[in-house]
């Protein structure tokens, strides 16, 4: 790890590369500016900020006296040229947003992607994101996430939407504000199993932080129970569906365990009565399932646990049961 010297202050910042410096700033609190974010902010010869008022409350804090222009989602193709002229010129053009990573539903990606294509430098200093801080505070055990932001604000769309994520097998992360924050979790629970756990941060770093855990299903009761509770800013997740078995996946391991204990006909005739599935279909299927435990076996001399039954040979795999007769009639 590079430690920088948290003591350098501006003046004495070193002169940076010319290039695109993409700065995470906090999300609430001011001390968690990093040493590198604040380093290139004081170094920088321009910093590009979403709302300049906003930013130079943040700039003022810790001493820096950059050139500001304004980046935002209304003029980023007209500030993305100019950045790029900037950088092309030798000059190091820092790129913030009103809070948290520039780009993570923020504007940003426009700027980033012009100076890419001008073959200039662009250079990441990370730092907080409110998807991130609720990640590393949630504890799901599914690793993957996927990071969704706003949810449509129109209530079909949101709905329709919903019902996409909720088949979702990774972790969703939405971002929602105060306004919209009820309907949200009651499409959340509408659209979810009662019983998913969802994740809420309400302020997180900020001084009425808060975090809360629950289901989908408690997730409006407990909007409900406090006005706090639905003040601020939100980020929100949920877990991941549990994997579907299938119908096909489901008959398999059925008729697999029935064949270790009955000749196939009759394993397909019970499995047919426990899944609704055609008994002719799954005495095929047992067929095709024993073919194949036979050729692994013939594989792995070590395996010689193959059982038969007497029924059918490995030849009949794969073969309709003209000679049998559908078990069902048996
Ligand atoms: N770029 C930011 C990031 O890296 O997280 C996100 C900017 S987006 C315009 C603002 C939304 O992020 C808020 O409406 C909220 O959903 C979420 N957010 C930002 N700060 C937050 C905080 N301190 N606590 C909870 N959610 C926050």
């Amino acid at each position: 790890m590079n430690l920088e010297d948290p003591e350098r202050r501006g003046p004495d910042a070193e002169r940076l590369k010319p290039g695109l410096y993409v700065v995470g700033t906090p999300i609430g609190r001011l001390s968690d500016l990093g040493h590198r974010a604040s380093d290139v902010l004081r170094g920088v010869d321009v910093v590009a900020a979403e709302d300049t008022r906003t930013s130079r409350v943040l700039l003022d804090h810790i001493g820096a006296r950059p050139t500001l222009i304004a980046s935002h989602e209304h003029n980023e193709a007209r500030a993305a040229q100019a950045i790029v002229e900037r950088v092309r010129a030798g000059q190091s053009v820092a790129l913030i947003s009103d809070a948290g990573t520039p780009g993570i539903s923020d504007p940003g990606a426009r700027v980033v992607a012009a100076v890419h294509a001008a073959g200039l430098p662009v250079v990441p200093v990370p730092g907080p994101a409110a998807v991130t801080a609720l990640l590393s505070v949630a504890g799901f055990a599914e690793p993957r996430f996927r990071f969704e932001g706003f949810l449509p604000a129109r209530p079909k769309a949101r709905r329709d939407r919903l019902a996409q994520l909720a088949r979702s097998d990774a972790v969703v992360v939405l971002y929602e504000s105060p306004h919209r924050i009820v309907e949200t979790a009651d499409d959340l629970a509408a659209a979810l199993d009662p019983d998913r756990t969802v994740m809420v941060g309400r302020e997180l770093t900020k001084r009425f932080e808060q975090l809360h855990r629950c289901t989908a299903a408690e997730l409006p009761g407990w909007l409900a129970a406090d006005a706090d509770h639905r003040r601020g800013e939100f980020v929100l997740a949920f877990d991941a569906a549990p994997p579907e078995i299938s119908d096909t996946q489901l008959a398999d391991t059925l008729l697999e365990a029935l064949c270790t204990e009955l000749p196939v006909r009759q394993a397909a005739r019970i499995a047919a009565r426990a899944t609704g599935l055609r008994a002719n279909d799954l005495y095929r299927r047992a067929l095709a399932l024993r073919a194949g435990r036979e050729d692994d076996a013939a594989e792995d001399p070590g395996d010689a646990s193959g059982d038969d039954d007497g029924e059918a040979t490995a030849d009949e795999a794969g073969k309709a049961p003209a000679v049998s007769g559908p078990p069902g009639s048996a």
